[in-house]
């Protein structure tokens, strides 16, 4: 794993450092790039905007590990305002939610019980929840609650989960999901794993990624593909092609601010994508995992930040 990775994710980590950025306006105003804003308002803006550019949106009030049943129902609130706002304002969105966030360190039963709450919520306005994958230790609870949710009749078309392809065990998982028919993000994995769990070589990660890929494209469900390699998308819209596949069978997903070029080019050769809009206060450990994906980053935002 590059040094500069590894740099970046330690420094996520970093509690001194978060606490300064999270409160300068230098902080705020470089993380702005790939942060829609830290209010409810800000991130329907965006969504809005993004849906009127012809794209689908996902929704997440940034944080992690809680420490009370308190913050974590505080959490879950957050996302219901949004469910209500999605519904209200008839957008084009999901939810996509940590279940740290709801508490799932704490107890895996409040995680859980959170989890359907929402899953419900989302049903009755047409939306989706999305339970995003966090670090290699939680991957087996994670995925043991996704499908107990998508197990209840009344949630099964609600819930989808998210696998990273840099797991070794990513290939059975999906296998297991695309039987049971629960919906997949496919990622390449944002975390810091150890050589036992996870490919450390990106060339290892990559092939798995595409071989994941056929697997869901082949599958009648609907998944999503989430990355902003061109080789990834490349081989993804070549498979497809060659085997029929419907460009609307499955849909491209990208983060807010990474790569609008590639977004905007697949809505014209009429791909479905999605953007995954991240708001809230607690912006630093997402902004950081930004920049260990892309170092070079850095000296983006900085130039960005000196000519405005
Ligand atoms: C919608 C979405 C949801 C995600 N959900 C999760 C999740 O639940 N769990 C999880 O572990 N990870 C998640 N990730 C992160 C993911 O695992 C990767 O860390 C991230 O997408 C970078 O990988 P990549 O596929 O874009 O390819 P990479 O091989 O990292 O990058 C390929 C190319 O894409 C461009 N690129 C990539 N990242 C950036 C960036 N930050 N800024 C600018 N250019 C960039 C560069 O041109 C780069 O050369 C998600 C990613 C997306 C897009």
């Amino acid at each position: 794993m590059p040094v500069l990775r590894s740099a970046f994710i330690a420094l996520s980590k970093n509690r001194a450092l978060r606490r300064f950025c999270e409160h300068s306006r230098f902080g705020r105003k470089m993380s702005s790039r790939f942060v829609a804003g830290l209010e409810i308002g800000d991130a329907l803006r965006v969504a809005e905007a993004v849906n009127r550019q012809g794209m689908l949106v996902t929704l997440d009030s940034l944080g992690e590990s809680v420490s009370s049943e308190v913050e974590a129902h505080r959490a879950a609130d957050i996302y219901h305002q949004l469910l209500d706002a999605i519904g209200a304002h008839k957008l084009n969105a999901n939810i996509s939610v940590k279940l740290t966030q709801m508490g799932l360190e704490l107890s895996p039963s409040l995680a859980e019980t959170i989890a359907v709450s929402l899953a419900g919520h989302a049903k009755s306005v047409g939306s989706f929840l999305r339970i995003d994958m966090e670090d290699s230790s939680l991957t087996q609870v994670t995925l043991e609650i996704v499908r107990r949710l998508h197990a209840r009749p009344e949630l099964s078309d609600s819930i989808g989960v998210v696998i990273q392809a840099y797991l070794y065990r990513s290939q059975s998982d999906i296998e297991q999901l695309v039987a049971d028919g629960i919906r997949v993000r496919l990622c390449k994995g944002a975390y810091n794993e150890p050589p036992e769990v996870a490919f450390p070589a990106k060339a290892d990660v990559d092939k798995n990624y595409l071989e994941l890929t056929k697997i869901l494209l082949e599958s009648p469900i609907y998944h999503g593909l989430a990355t902003h390699d061109e080789a990834m998308i490349a081989a993804a819209k070549t498979f497809a092609r060659e085997r029929g596949i419907e460009p609307g069978h499955f849909e491209f997903q990208m983060l807010y601010g990474v790569r609008r070029d590639l977004q905007r080019s697949l809505v014209r050769e009429g791909y479905n994508v999605r953007v995954y809009v991240p708001f809230g206060r607690e912006w630093y450990p997402y902004f950081m995992r930004r920049l260990a994906e892309r170092p070079a980053n850095v000296v983006f935002l900085a130039k960005n930040f000196f000519r405005s």
